[in-house]
Order: structure tokens, then C-alpha cells, then sequence
């Protein structure tokens, strides 16, 4: 099974990137691709002790997380699709991945999926979302996944019962930091897309989550079929 399709999927934090990709991964032949499970722990480490770096990683250790990721992925030949969970992140980014995926996988398709969302969509959705410390083990305790309630408790995972927590970077301060550090690099990354003849479809994403996994999966099939 050859890399054939790459979906990166960005938009404002809490737009819903990673319940839509998480849900679309679990296709078979698809996979997930999120930066910091591929960037070693000192550095994700470097990256939280400022918020004014807001998890920024450096375009080095981006590069070689992304050549290593692709590279197993080809060479295990298990993944047709990948999709990027909030990634890339700068119009600098968008290119070392396009140069990235032509070197790894030559002929890959890229369709580039930008979430939209009322603001106050957005506020609301980070204000109740939930995270996991126990199901989701992250190296520098700062969990992203989200978490499933418990139908019996609201404030307890569904999943081992545990005490969920609001994610560390949905603090009001910090995502109004991190909102308006999307506005700033959103113009980059479109432009880097454009210039080299990807298309960027924007999906609003204020819908259910459903809605927008089959919205997505529509565009793949009907530009598949296109090819
Ligand atoms: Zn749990």
C-alpha cells in the first residue's frame, strides 16, 4: 500500500482538529500524524516553560519529526492516507512538508482542510473539553486528546474513571494567545498552499462533529474520483 493521500487538517485551537482527524484515522489504511508524539521529550519540554512559545517547535526538529514519521510510513507500506492533525503550522512549514512529501512519497496527493468556527463556538468548545492525565500519558503532562465523560459522572473519564481536567493551553489567557497567533499565520500557510497549487478547502466546522468527518470524506472521494 503506497502513501497516495495527504489531508493536513488546521484551523483555530479547539476547532475541532483532532476529533476530526482522530475519527477519520481510524479508517483502515489511514493514520494520524501529530507533531509532538515525533519530537523528542527535551525539546517539548523547552517549549512549555514559556507561553510565549505556546508549544512552538523550531524547524529543525519539525523537519526530522516529519522526515522520520513519513519515512517509517512508506517503508512499513500498511498507510494510503495521512492526515496532518494541526500541521503544518507556518507558511514555512507548509513547504519543507510539500518538499518533504515529494522526496518520500512521490505522486502523493495533498488536500488541505482549514476548520472554521464562530469565535465564541471556539471559547465554549475549550471551555468544556476535557483531557485525560491518565489515558493519554503525555511526556510533559500536558494532555491534548479528548477525553469522554462518563455518562454517570461528568467530571470522570468514561474510560478509566479518572478525574478529567481542562487541556493546560484552553486557560483563557493562553488561548486567546494562541487564537490570535492562528490569525497571524493563517495568511502564510493559504499563501504557501496556493503558490504551490494546493487547494485549501475550508469547512465550517460549527457543526457536529459527524457532519464534518463526512464532509471531508465527501471531498476525498469526489477529488479522488476527479483523478
Ligand atoms: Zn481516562
Amino acid at each position: 500500500m503506497t502513501l497516495t493521500v495527504a489531508v493536513p487538517v488546521v484551523g483555530p485551537p479547539a476547532a475541532g482538529k483532532t476529533t476530526l482527524t482522530a475519527r477519520l484515522g481510524q479508517a483502515p489504511g489511514c493514520a494520524v500524524f501529530r507533531l509532538r508524539e515525533h519530537v523528542p521529550e527535551t525539546i517539548l519540554a523547552a517549549t512549555a516553560t514559556s507561553a510565549e512559545r505556546l508549544g512552538w517547535i523550531d524547524d529543525f526538529n519539525v523537519v526530522t519529526a516529519l522526515r522520520g514519521y513519513l519515512d517509517t510510513t512508506v517503508k512499513g507500506d500498511q498507510t494510503s492516507t495521512v492526515f496532518f492533525d494541526n500541521f503544518p503550522g507556518t507558511g514555512t512549514q507548509v513547504r519543507l512538508f510539500l518538499a518533504a512529501l515529494e522526496q518520500h512519497a512521490p505522486g502523493c496527493t495533498v488536500h488541505a482542510v482549514e476548520l472554521a468556527s464562530e469565535v465564541t463556538t471556539l471559547y465554549r468548545r475549550a471551555f468544556q473539553r476535557r483531557v485525560c492525565h491518565r489515558c493519554e500519558r503525555d511526556p510533559i503532562h500536558d494532555p491534548r486528546l479528548p477525553a469522554e465523560p462518563s455518562a454517570e459522572d461528568a467530571q470522570r473519564c468514561a474510560r478509566c474513571g479518572g478525574i478529567l481536567h481542562p487541556r493546560r493551553g484552553d486557560a483563557p489567557r493562553l488561548l486567546r494567545a494562541r487564537l490570535q497567533r492562528y490569525r497571524q499565520t493563517a495568511d502564510g500557510i493559504r499563501q504557501a498552499f496556493a503558490e504551490a497549487g494546493v487547494a485549501v478547502t475550508r469547512l465550517n466546522s460549527g457543526t457536529s462533529p459527524e457532519q464534518t468527518a463526512q464532509a471531508v470524506t465527501a471531498l476525498l472521494t469526489s477529488r479522488i474520483r476527479q483523478l
